[in-house]
């Protein structure tokens, strides 16, 4: 009998797990640990600070699924894995594993620029504590408007999350009735409006544009910010933006427990995996999703990073699962699918509006890549959020 264990029950974990487990059957077992018990659907955590969205609303306990599928469940912090050991020690258990699959995301940075954290001069909607705490400073900021900064910090790589937030904001404002009081400025890393961490698509920069001139919002590309103090934020190049409402996308690390974990991670905690998501010196150990080491394949003025969105966390985790399997059952051909390589499929809300991304490859070089803006309604994320809320509760993580 294997013992595989999964560290992490959101997109790639539960996927990894649930695939490892159905491709499996009975015979062998499969450990889920998660410090966290439910799945949250990230995606609409931009819509929790106007109200859109409740926490409880897109969060799903995973324990009743595991529980269905037969794979156990440790609701339990990873503290350090050995690999030399092929453990995995939480603060109260040691777990040994013959393959183990590290799906356990990022951790936010905030060493890059001084006021950066979450709660002290800045906003964020990376967690949802995160934005339910964005939603506090939202209701203080209708009842006394002013100037606002929304944006990604240098080193970032969810700028797609930034950009939501950014026309949801705007539109939010003037839902309020307050629009006319509030100067919005969007400040980035990216050399152009756009590039998205994935050196953008055809069209994309042009319509960026015209959102931002139809919306009335200032832009800064290739900023990166100084410090952010209580009333203004400080870029390197000098200029100020005065502000009484911030949210800066921050850079991210690997999993804390990473770093205290030997060798298993690179110097920001990500793991180093070929094309099969087997790590490359340890031939036991897979990861999938925000946990895998991806340096961006393009160069910028101001470094950022890759975005590892839901689908490619998902399609990293199954050709993981798979390849666990695999070895299980003493094959030694394992399948390969480069991350840069997994297409692109993603949603861009923009509040009363959308733009769906679609491409054949994450990365360039693309035979296929278009952004459709669609100015009429948002329905597609809403659509996506009701379809992946489904899929999680019913356990179907075979489908696409
Ligand atoms: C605001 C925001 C908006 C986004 N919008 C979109 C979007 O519109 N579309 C899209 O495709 N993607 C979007 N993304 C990206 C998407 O959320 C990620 O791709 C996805 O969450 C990655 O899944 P993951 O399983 O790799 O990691 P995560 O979702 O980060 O999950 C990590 C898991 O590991 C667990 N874990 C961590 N540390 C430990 C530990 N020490 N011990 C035990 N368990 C641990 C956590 O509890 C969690 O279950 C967005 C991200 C953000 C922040």
């Amino acid at each position: 009998m294997a013992k595989v264990v999964v560290i992490g029950g959101s997109f790639a974990g539960l996927t990894g797990a649930l695939e490892a487990k159905r491709k499996l059957g009975p015979g062998h077992k499969v450990t889920l640990i998660s410090k966290t018990e439910d799945f949250v659907y990230i995606p609409s955590l931009i819509w929790v600070p106007f109200g859109w969205r409740e926490v409880k609303d897109i969060s799903i306990p995973i324990r009743p699924i595991l529980e269905k599928a037969g794979v156990e469940f440790a609701l339990e912090e990873v503290t350090r894995v050995a690999p030399e050991e092929n453990k995995v020690i939480t603060g109260d258990n040691e777990y040994d594993y013959d393959y183990l699959l590290v799906a356990s995301g990022v951790s936010v940075r905030y060493d890059l620029v001084k006021g950066l954290a979450e709660g002290e001069h800045n906003y964020s909607v990376c967690t949802p504590q995160h934005a339910e705490h964005a939603r506090d400073g939202w209701e203080e900021f209708v009842k006394d408007p002013g100037p606002v900064v929304i944006g990604a910090s240098q080193g970032a790589s969810c700028m797609g999350a930034a950009y939501e937030f950014l026309f949801n904001f705007e539109y939010a404002c003037r839902k309020a009735g307050i629009r006319d009081k509030v100067e919005i400025t969007w400040v980035t890393p990216e050399p152009f409006l756009g590039h998205f961490g994935i050196d953008g698509m055809t069209g994309g920069e042009a319509m960026l544009k015209a959102f931002m001139k139809t919306f009335k919002i200032n832009f800064i590309t290739n900023s990166e910010i100084e410090e952010i103090r209580e009333d203004r934020f400080v870029l390197k190049d000098g200029r100020e933006l005065p502000y009484r409402y911030s949210m800066i996308v921050p850079p991210f690390n690997g999993a804390r427990f990473v770093k205290e974990s030997g060798d298993l991670g690179d110097e920001k905690g990500f793991i180093p995996t070929d094309d099969s998501y087997r790590h490359t010196k340890y031939d036991n150990i897979f990861a999938a999703g925000l946990a895998v080491a991806f340096a961006p394949p393009w160069t910028a003025p101001i470094a950022f990073g890759v975005p590892k969105t839901g689908f490619p966390s998902e399609v990293s985790a199954k050709v993981a699962a798979k390849n666990i399997v695999k070895l299980v059952n003493g094959e030694t051909e394992l399948d390969e699918k480069p991350m840069g390589k997994i297409p692109g499929l993603c949603v861009m809300d923009a509040g009363h509006k959308e733009v769906l991304i679609l491409s054949n490859h994450l990365i360039k070089p693309r035979q296929f890549a278009i952004m459709l803006p669609n100015p009429l309604i948002n329905v597609g994320k809403r659509f996506l959020e009701k379809y992946f809320l489904w899929k999680t509760r019913t356990g179907k993580a075979n489908l696409l």
